[in-house]
């Protein structure tokens, strides 16, 4: 972990305490998690990966705040836990560590609720789903099946676990934390507003463009979704402290929402570029991003393929090989712009 990285702690106007605590989720990747103190409320958002590394780090966390902070508070304290969305690196110790706490309540958009309590179902969609993209976005076979595969270990079958709490647009948790749902990055992505201070999970980074994939994939997410949110978290007023699910703490929120936003159009600008001619998903993927490999791989051709969806859906492209298409639905898709 990075020596900067520590539990940091910062006071929001209503009073309420967040703790900041770093998690090495995945080998040299880091996510956070935060801890929150309002009244008699004592709060967990997210809950890392659940691998070993993960809930280690969690659980120093909570010694730090009692050792750097003087304040004492115990795992089995927790009186609610808060998942922003339902990725492995959020959500993926929420069984383990609701065994510590067995007293809190969880909660989850209604979006992403499965990745609680259906998870296997969920994930085994999702797979399908991904199977017929990467054939229609053109990968080749050999290719198609290495990514299939590695989609699958970033998606281990967790053990379905009871949601309390299912969270909607507006609600306000704990008397302290107000619910954004932000959908794009991921369905059911929430941010919470704690007074003056956000906590924008995945949904605004303050270095990474954050991940996309098509919403054939997953229903909400996608670019059109994605930068809709993106409006919806420029509308809010007074945000002085803005916090992400990874990456340091977000020095201008308001400059980070038009960069994000400007950044996200000169992407989906440029995919329409390169549809001067047909192309498939696979073709423009390694046309922007050369030799790919590995995960990577797939993060780019999702990417690709989120940003071919919403041109299609526009109307600024269309399928050059429409006949084929309907004849056989695995057949790549050829996409050239609309004329
Ligand atoms: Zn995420
Ligand atoms: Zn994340």
């Amino acid at each position: 972990m990075p020596d900067s990285w520590q539990v940091t702690q910062h006071t929001a106007s209503n009073w309420a305490v967040i703790y900041r605590v770093p998690l090495e989720v995945f080998p040299a990747y880091y996510a956070h998690a935060f801890v929150l103190l309002a009244g008699e409320h004592k709060i967990l958002v997210d809950t890392g990966s659940g691998l070993p590394s993960s809930n280690r780090d969690l659980l120093a966390g909570f010694t730090a705040i009692g050792d750097q902070f003087g304040t004492s508070i115990r795992v089995d304290d927790l009186t609610l836990i808060v998942i922003t969305h339902g990725h492995i690196d959020h959500v993926g110790g929420t069984d383990w560590i609701r065994k510590l706490a067995s007293d809190a309540q969880i909660a989850i958009h209604e979006l992403d609720c499965t990745s609680l309590t259906n998870p296997h179902e969920r994930t085994r969609i999702a797979h399908q789903r991904m199977g017929n993209f990467l054939r229609q976005a053109g990968v080749p076979e050999n290719k198609r099946q290495q990514l299939l595969a590695l989609y699958v270990i970033g998606k281990p079958d967790l053990t379905p676990i009871a949601v309390d709490v299912i969270l909607r647009d507006g609600d306000t948790l704990a008397d302290c934390m107000e619910v954004i749902h932000v959908p794009g990055h991921a369905p059911g992505l929430i941010m919470l507003r704690v007074g003056d201070t956000l906590l924008t999970s995945d949904h605004i980074l303050p270095k990474t463009s954050v991940a996309l994939s098509p919403e054939s994939i997953f229903p909400y997410t996608g670019v059109g979704h994605y930068l809709d949110s993106l409006l919806k978290a420029s509308h809010l007023e007074g945000i002085q402290v803005a916090l992400g699910g990874h990456e340091e703490m977000i020095p201008d929120y308001a400059d980070a929402v038009i960069r994000t936003t400007e950044l996200s159009s000169l992407k989906i600008k440029r995919i329409l570029d390169r549809c001067a001619e047909p192309r498939t998903v696979y073709q423009l993927a390694s046309d922007a991003y050369g030799v790919m490999d590995g995960y990577t791989e797939l993060l780019m051709v999702e990417q690709v393929g989120a940003r071919v969806e919403y041109l299609s859906q526009r109307g600024q492209l269309a399928i050059e090989n429409l006949d084929e298409v309907l004849a056989d639905n695995d057949q790549p898709r050829l996409y050239r712009q609309s004329r």
